[in-house]
């Protein structure tokens, strides 16, 4: 479970390398032939079994634990076991990228397993307090079998708990033994053996290929760790931990609807962490979401002190807490907001030989397999215990979510009604997903205490028609709002300990981010209301959309707020056909086009026949409505389509930069972004090559995260091809690498630019200016000189000097967040911001803060202006002077200590510079983050997709 906002997805393993060596890296030296003593008893051995089963290593070829076992033999073995044992039953709930199966394993008794359907329509009885009554409750209560959802290796390397899922299922089918014929007759055990098959397959494969004739038990071999990009992830190297409510994989997807729809008492994932640790259990530290049930965290503690001493009998170390903390709610844990008790089991992570650890003995990975056995086995037998007493909490919990006295009862959440159409729907999917209910209001609505995204509070606001209403008190009300409020909290305690930490050893206890709100995250405006919002509202439906095109038009368009335009007119492009793009809104025939509008003409496909065919598919395709028009007149001063805002696009060709150096992470949702969402082509290249490659094949190239600069050789190749045309679009670790001396364009980080503070104070002063001119015409109109000009800046006021800027700059860097939410001022007027709100919500971690002078367009900056007629001078805040009569707010949601928050104000999240006929676009941060940052996604679809016609110069074939 290694983490972080930051995706280095080896870091982990960097800091085992580096433990390693300073301990114990003679000693594995010194062995390298004499093998292991690798002798250890199978989970399974000291057990009775039935013979009518088959035993795991007659399919295997080993026993369970010798070694991992790939995909196709647990599936194999699975489909042996379902024709031998009437104790399970299988169900495949998804299929993989690649094509791997996922199954959930029913095991019960025969009687139960007849039973499955009855059982689940109780246990969906049970969750809505709002229509079953006390007495009913109670029977169900009575007559309900416990039920357990026990799943392991959602990270496809984190090999053991699989097998010891193998092992697991095994001795449940197969035991004669009373201990599992009695627990049996009262519950339902549902295995999800391997959660990540296509990343386990990847593992597998490179077990095989670093093997040589001796065993290995040194942590730092490729046997090991495996390589690039690793087996942690899947298919397109997301990190399926981390999908539970964003849900943009087919595994999440079909797992969420199958455990919401069997609402399990336990929950439990077993994963593997640092090579030389131990063995992690339930429950977590502080911070907890304050939204989790209290009743879970007692439970929790019970079921862990029996794990406890179940490892203690067998003198096996473990830990609970300590890094382990619980406030982020999107990892398997979202089951915990929805009644589950969840636990975590974290395993130190071995290929199958197992390790060497420094005090000269090897943990064998038998036993690491045996360790997620031996838990899950406790587990379900704690489970057996208390099933009735945790159903009565649980159904407590349930009556508490809609109680009329309850914290949720006097909240709603309101998205507010917009044209991204696209992107609400997306939204609504990922809610309705997880059960939550949605309305919406077919009139405007006038409500009283209103909380803005920004914080702001109104005493009134008017809900326009058409948005999107959560009342909070509903069933799955502790979900709704860990993943709809705008700012979790974070109790003082927390914060001193953090701070503490941060002061003694610049290090964070904070395990991922601090902020995930996910109106937020998709970039659309929302509200809290201070009541719960119940009339004049209707059930929220997806609008359906009849594609019903005038073939006879000379033109057609789709809206540009909506982000599924941009892949309407990149599967266009695709096909060879001419699109252009509105920079400034226009109306035609009565209907208006925002800008950002993609627009095609008969006049530019004259030899296409198919025209309109194409575009009814591609439109039907992505369920998008499409206006046509016979004149190309916009009234007024609006623009026409002969005029210079109808930008002809130019076909992308796209190359990611690949292989090691580069975050699995970034580069798999830069993919998927390709591949899934637009739908069109592209090529990955390994970076090492870059400097020998063809680059004019790829008009667009995207860097994304790295963590290890460019070779002067690539870098020259990159800024050739940028200057003979190309598009450069770079994230995070990779902008930083470019915004530097002997880098690409003349962006640079923070830390490089204080020399010159004044030069970019007085480039962002411009913009400013730019962008809120209020014209004094008789001062325009004037004759005489006016000696008494005002500036941007206050002659008064000087900035601090460039040595004082250095060391507020450092000081300052080592309170940078591990992930906050910080309000991101976006150029309305840019092409880069089609779609996109004039405040967009910016996800900020540990990142480059990037500066321009002026040379480089500042696309999106940080930090939104409001007015405070208290200020009544301008200020200097570190390089850059604030506007009088204005604050400037930065931090929207989660951790962000004001030094940070001081440090990147007004500081460039996305900037744009030409260079020679191509551009260079820089994004601070991942713009893609996760699948889910569906706000910052829109600005690199806009990059990609409109970059080559828009931002550079077309080349002609002649
Ligand atoms: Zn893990």
């Amino acid at each position: 479970m290694f983490p972080s906002i930051k995706n280095f997805v080896c870091s982990a393993i960097v800091a085992t390398a580096t433990v390693v060596a300073q301990s114990s890296v003679a000693s594995i030296l010194m062995t390298p032939t004499s093998a292991p003593d690798l002798v250890y008893d199978t989970p399974i051995l000291n057990h009775t079994y039935s013979d009518n089963v088959t035993r795991p290593e007659d399919v295997l070829g080993f026993e369970v634990g010798q070694r991992v076992a790939t995909p196709a033999q647990i599936s194999e073995l699975l489909s042996r076991w379902s024709t031998e044992s009437a104790r399970l039953q299988i169900v495949e709930y998804a299929r993989t990228h690649e094509g791997r199966p996922l199954f959930s394993v029913f095991i019960s008794t025969p009687e139960n397993l007849a039973e499955l359907e009855q059982i689940k329509a109780k246990i969906g009885r049970l969750t809505d307090a709002r229509v079953v009554k006390e007495p009913e409750a109670k029977a169900i209560i009575d007559e309900l079998p416990a039920i357990a959802w026990m799943a392991y290796s959602i990270h496809g390397n984190e090999t053991s708990g699989a097998d010891s899922a193998i092992a697991s299922i095994y001795h449940l089918i197969a035991s004669t033994e009373p201990s599992v014929t009695d627990m049996l007759k009262n519950m339902v055990v549902i295995i999800d053996p391997m959660m990540n098959p296509d990343g386990r397959a990847r593992f597998a494969k490179s077990l095989e290929q670093y093997r040589g004739t001796a065993p290995n038990v040194d942590d730092q071999s490729l046997l090991h760790t495996g390589d690039w990009p690793y087996g942690r992830t899947n298919h397109y190297f997301f990190d399926l931990n981390r999908d539970f409510y964003f849900l943009t994989q087919p595994e999440t997807r079909g797992r969420v609807a199958m455990i919401n729809s069997w609402r399990p008492q336990l929950m439990i994932d077993g994963h593997e962490m640092d090579s030389q640790d131990t063995f992690l259990m339930g429950p977590p530290r502080q911070p907890l979401n304050t939204n989790i049930d209290t009743d879970l965290q007692r439970w929790g503690r019970v079921f862990s002190e029996e794990q406890g001493a179940a490892f203690d009998a067998r003198g096996w170390r473990y830990y609970t807490g300590e890094w382990f903390e619980n406030l982020y709610p999107g990892y398997s844990n979202y089951a915990e907001y929805r009644g589950s008790v969840h636990i975590l089991y974290e395993q130190s992570r071995m290929a199958e030989d197992g390790v060497r650890r420094p005090e000269g003995t090897v943990q064998t990975y038998q036993e690491s397999v045996h360790h997620q056995f031996e838990s899950t086995m406790v587990n379900l037998q704690t489970l057996a215990k208390h099933s009735k007493a945790m159903y009565r909490d649980y159904w407590d919990g349930r009556k508490y979510n809609v109680a009329k006295n309850s914290p949720f009862a006097d909240r709603s959440y309101v998205v507010l009604a917009n044209e991204n159409q696209g992107r609400m729907n997306a939204l609504a999917e990922i809610l309705q997903a997880q059960g939550i209910e949605l309305f919406t209001n077919p009139d405007a609505i006038k409500v009283g205490a209103t909380t803005l995204q920004s914080g702001e509070q109104l005493k009134s606001f008017e809900v326009p028609a058409g948005s999107m209403i959560i009342p909070n008190r509903q069933p799955e009300a502790p979900l709704i709002a860990a993943i709809m409020e705008f700012d979790a909290s974070i109790s003082d305690a927390v914060l001193t300990e953090e701070r503490e930490k941060v002061l003694r050893e610049g290090a964070s206890i904070m395990y991922d981010t601090t902020a995930w709100n996910l109106t937020m995250m998709y970039g659309l405006p929302a509200v809290t209301v201070s009541t719960e919002l119940s009339q004049q509202l209707t059930p929220w439906r997806a609008p359906s959309v009849t594609v019903a095109l005038d073939a006879d038009a000379n033109a057609w368009w789709v809206n540009g707020i909506d982000d599924r335009s941009v892949a309407f007119a990149a599967r266009l492009l695709e096909q060879d056909i001419q699109v252009r793009v509105i920079d400034r809104a226009t109306e035609f025939s009565g209907r208006a086009l925002p800008r950002g509008s993609v627009f095609v003409t008969a006049m530019d496909n004259q030899n296409r026949t198919d025209l309109p065919a194409k575009i009814t598919e591609q439109a039907s395709l992505l369920n998008l409505d499409v206006g046509s028009t016979q004149s190309g007149y916009g009234p007024g001063d609006l623009p026409d389509w002969g005029g210079e805002h109808f930008r002809l696009l130019t076909k992308p060709q796209i190359a990611i930069l690949s292989q090691a150096g580069f975050s699995s992470y970034d580069v798999g949702v830069s993919w998927w972004s390709i591949a899934q969402f637009l739908g069109i082509r592209h090529s990955q290249l390994d970076a090492g090559y870059i400097n020998r490659a063809d680059l004019r094949r790829y008009n667009t190239i995207v860097a994304p995260n790295g963590y290890r600069d460019l070779g002067a050789a690539e870098m020259n190749a990159l800024r050739e091809w940028v200057k003979q045309g190309g598009t450069l679009i770079a994230h995070d670790g990779s902008a930083a690498t470019l915004a530097t001396e002997g880098g690409i364009g003349t962006v640079r980080g923070i830390q490089d630019s204080l020399e010159k503070a004044q030069e970019y104070d007085l480039a962002l002063q411009r913009q400013r200016l730019s962008q809120t001119v209020n014209i004094d015409t008789s001062a325009v109109n004037a004759r005489t000189v006016n000696a008494e000009l005002s500036y941007p800046w206050d002659p008064e006021l000087e900035l601090p000097s460039k040595e004082e800027l250095k060391k507020r700059d450092e000081w300052q860097r080592l309170f940078m967040p591990s992930g906050a939410i910080v309000a991101g001022r976006t150029d309305t007027k840019h092409w880069l911001t089609f779609g996109t709100e004039e405040t967009l919500p910016l996800l900020y971690g540990k990142q480059p803060v990037l500066m321009t002078n002026g040379a480089a367009e500042a696309v999106v900056r940080v930090g939104t202006f409001t007015p405070n007629d208290a200020v009544e001078a301008k200020r200097i805040l570190n390089w850059s002077t604030l506007p009088e009569g204005e604050d400037l707010q930065v931090r929207m949601s989660g951790l962000l200590w004001p030094e940070a928050a001081s440090r990147i104000a007004n500081s460039a999240y996305l900037t744009r510079e030409r260079l020679g006929n191509g551009q260079v676009i820089l994004f601070s941060g991942q713009p893609n983050f996760r699948g889910g940052a569906r706000g910052t996604l829109r600005l690199w679809l806009n990059a990609l997709i409109y970059g080559p016609g828009l931002g550079a110069e077309p080349s002609i074939d002649l």
